[in-house]
């Protein structure tokens, strides 16, 4: 069926999950510790999840197709209009959509290296071509992280979209507010430049800075957001972009009609109105990624600054020697060859627990 596929997705690698859980977990003498997949450890709000099983009484009717109300409430937390705000099954399905509708065969996407997988794989489906800009170099204060130059650079006439995350997944790494602006105010006012900020709600960097406010001056910006990371939504799918109404009114085109499901939508209102529950976890998260990338540089294992709930930590020529070795243990971290990264490996911020049996694993397998 290769053939018969359209020319963007022949020779297309399916998104790789790192391991098959599933059955890791069936093998597993013991529970799983997974740390592969950047999970919020500490759990939804109480209050999302008694939500999401009150919306269950109404599983037999459509969700609002809308999803009206959780605009709304997004819309009053980021100080747009409910039109900025378009809803997505997890923000990956956004992503997807946005080089879906803008960028098609003759068309050129620009993205990182090192950025996130999602990026390729939406310009390639789409039938564009991929022009990676190259990383900041591995020895600079944000190892491997975007080079707002060479990502300017990189865009041609022919370029339709350019994707960031900020900070990035796989590297952890952010760009400052100011480094942005200077570089959108470069960008051809005809590009999209869409800004990934899945791991916003984790920052604390006081150099970092959202580019939500910039909406207003900037038609051409795209800002995702998701509810997988610090609201510990993974497994419900609720992702969203702000942008200009006009440009989400033609993604709407698009849209699967009943894209975000009920207990989804209600539990995504319910969490964002908890910021009690967020703030703890987000507390929790960074004093314990703090103190990880310590216990970590003491072994002797480079880890890059993050403003995210996971680290890169290099471990050379062992590293795949240690992965198998901590998963033969029940440690589960993400392997990242498929970044071109075969010497790294991705470690989500567990709790004090985790983390403390990570160590453990970790000095067995390293001695
Ligand atoms: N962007 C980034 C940078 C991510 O790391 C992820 C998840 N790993 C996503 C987007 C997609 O998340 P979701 O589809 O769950 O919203």
């Amino acid at each position: 069926f290769e053939a018969l596929a359209q020319p963007g997705i022949r020779g297309l690698r399916a998104y790789d999950p790192g391991h098959d859980l599933v059955a890791l977990r069936r093998a597993a003498a013991a529970p799983l510790l997974e740390l592969g997949s950047n999970e919020n450890p500490y759990g939804p709000s109480p209050r999302a999840r008694l939500a999401a099983i009150d919306a269950l009484a109404a599983a037999h009717v459509y969700p609002d197709p809308l999803g009206g109300d959780l605009k709304r409430a997004l819309a009053r937390h980021h100080g747009v209009e409910a039109a900025q705000v378009l809803l997505g099954n997890g923000s990956h399905e956004v992503l997807m959509q946005l080089a879906q509708v803008f960028a098609g065969a003759g068309d050129e996407v620009v993205a990182a290296q090192y950025g996130f997988a999602v990026y390729a794989l939406a310009a390639q489906a789409a039938g564009a071509t991929l022009r990676l800009a190259p990383a900041l170099p591995r020895d600079h204060a944000m190892p491997r992280g975007h080079d707002l130059d060479a990502l300017r650079a990189a865009i041609t006439p022919r370029t339709r979209l350019v994707y960031l995350a900020n900070p990035n997944n796989p590297t952890g790494t952010w760009y400052s507010g100011a480094a942005f602006e200077a570089f959108l105010a470069a960008v051809p006012a005809d590009v999209l430049v869409v800004v990934d900020e899945a791991y916003a709600e984790y920052v604390d960097a006081p150099d970092w800075a959202s580019a939500v406010p910039l909406l207003a001056r900037h038609p051409n910006l795209v800002v995702t957001r998701t509810f997988s990371k610090a609201f510990a939504l993974a497994g419900l799918r609720v992702g969203y972009a702000l942008a200009h109404p006009g440009l989400l009114a033609v993604m709407e085109r698009v849209r699967e009609s009943f894209n975000v499901n009920t207990p989804a939508l209600a539990a995504a209102e319910a969490a964002l109105d908890d910021t009690g529950h967020l703030q703890a976890s987000v507390a929790a998260n960074r004093a314990q990624r703090e103190a990880l990338a310590a216990a970590l540089r003491a072994r002797g294992v480079a880890v890059a600054p993050s403003q995210t709930n996971f680290l890169l930590a290099e471990f050379g020529e062992a590293t795949a020697r240690i992965e198998a070795g901590l998963r033969a243990r029940g440690v589960i971290l993400r392997p990242m060859g498929g970044y071109g990264l075969g010497d790294c490996l991705r470690i989500t911020v567990g709790t004090a627990d985790d983390n403390a049996r990570l160590l453990a694993a970790l000095d067995e397998v390293m001695a």
